[in-house]
């Protein structure tokens, strides 16, 4: 085989067969195919577009280039939970005690984002000493217990992604909707689950921008999945604005806390039952709208929130000392009306200048920072009342205009719907 026919056959619309995709990929893994003929085959299929079947194929290739996590030690349906990607984004911390609370066990082996906020693992880290690195044994043991765990990733997983996707973001193919989903689907499919439910972000503040791409690379997630006999739901959710009231690590630990109290922003809270009910439903395989009644339940009863204390607790952590910085700015408003947007770019760079994100893995991040939002979209606010609270590191301080410019304030009230879609 070739390197060189399989670029030209790609390039010429032609059909690769399993053999062709996983000769190249095990060879660009093991450094024979250089990254410059790398690159001309992702920048062909850019061009050209895989068929389903191609897609397929590059997702199995992907999936058996690493370890794969046998969670087979529990004995009931597994679902796993994944988002693409948003601003503010802790989902996660209020879903997987409510899906937990409700019998379905919540296994999760998580990675360190980079970017301009934590992922979920930086994010419990911001709770006093939360062990991230569980030991297998203590994995096995915390899972049978309580039926939830969240830990950094071991083993190697789905290592010919990583490191195309590395090529990727530095030669113009990031966005093809072939690529995005074997990527995703390959890693989720390496998770050990059963089935798999998709939060896939749709909008400014999101890799996808339209609802279109979104719903096609979705039915193709949707497909990869079912192919391999895993059940894939996929939301779509607006990613226009940032989730919730906060953007910062403990904050957002904070704010999960708050919305297993009852006390959560309503459309964060939407998402939030949404996608808590989308895996019961798969998990307990009954209709959406029991799943709904039983995931309110979780959250009203508290027992969600008895949940995330046992996951808390399981894993060494204190809930009580959960530290945000000392020094805080109130933002006032200049202007009145209603909050018609929060430009989920603008407060993640002011976040990440503030020093909440990475963009090496080495990177050490202040978890202590970050943006509480006082107003959210469709609230009414004063001249000179507060819009924000800033929580801050005096030697990386932001400027106030900055943050007063990520909101747009109108005249009129806008309603903005946080689910846009489902797709199975
Ligand atoms: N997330 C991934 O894991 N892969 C992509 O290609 C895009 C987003």
């Amino acid at each position: 085989m070739d390197v060189l026919e399989i670029i030209e056959k790609k390039k010429d619309n032609k059909e690769l067969t399993y053999s062709e995709i996983e000769y190249l990929i095990k060879n660009y893994v093991e450094g024979i195919i250089p990254d410059y003929q790398m690159s001309a085959f992702l920048m062909s299929v850019c061009l050209k577009g895989m068929t389903k079947k191609e897609t397929y194929y590059l997702t199995d290739v992907f999936l058996n280039s690493g370890d794969k996590l046998d969670l087979s030690f529990v004995d009931k349906i597994k679902i796993d939970k994944h988002s693409t990607g948003a601003v503010g984004d802790k989902t996660t911390l209020v879903v997987g005690p409510i899906v937990a609370a409700a019998g379905i066990p919540v296994l999760k082996m998580s990675g360190r984002s980079l970017g301009h906020t934590g992922g979920t693992i930086d994010k419990l880290e911001s709770i006093a000493g939360f062990n991230v690195n569980l030991t297998n044994e203590e994995f096995i043991n915390q899972s049978k217990d309580i039926g939830i765990v969240i830990t950094s990733q071991t083993g190697n997983l789905v290592p010919a992604d990583k490191k195309t996707y590395a090529l990727r973001d530095v030669s113009g193919t990031t966005s093809s909707i072939p690529l995005i989903a074997s990527s995703i689907m390959s890693k989720k499919l390496a998770s050990g689950a059963d089935k798999i439910v998709l939060d896939v972000k749709v909008g400014k503040g999101a890799f996808i921008k339209t609802i279109e791409e979104a719903r096609e690379l979705s039915k193709l997630m949707v497909d990869i999945g079912n192919n391999a006999n895993k059940e894939t739901i996929c939301c779509l959710t607006n990613a226009n604005y940032p989730l919730g009231y906060t953007v910062g690590n403990a904050l957002e630990v904070l704010e999960a806390i708050d919305t297993l109290n009852c006390k959560g922003e309503k459309r964060f809270l939407e998402l939030c039952l949404s996608l808590s009910s989308l895996m019961i439903s798969l998990g307990k395989q009954i209709s959406l709208e029991k799943s709904k009644l039983i995931a309110v339940e979780m959250l009203n009863s508290k027992k969600a929130l008895e949940k995330l204390k046992e996951l808390i607790k399981s894993q060494n952590g204190d809930i009580n000392n959960i530290k945000t910085s000392k020094f805080t700015r109130v933002i006032n408003s200049n202007k009145e009306g209603y909050i018609n947007s929060i430009d989920p770019l603008k407060i993640s760079k002011i976040v990440f200048e503030m020093g909440a994100g990475r963009l090496k893995k080495e990177d050490k991040i202040d978890l202590t920072v970050g943006i509480k939002f006082n107003k959210v979209i469709g609230d009414y606010i004063n001249n000179g009342e507060c819009i924000a609270t800033i929580y801050y590191n005096p030697d990386k301080d932001v400027d106030n205009n900055e943050i007063s410019e990520a909101f747009i304030i109108g005249e009129k009230q806008i309603e903005d719907n946080i689910i846009v879609d489902i797709i199975k």
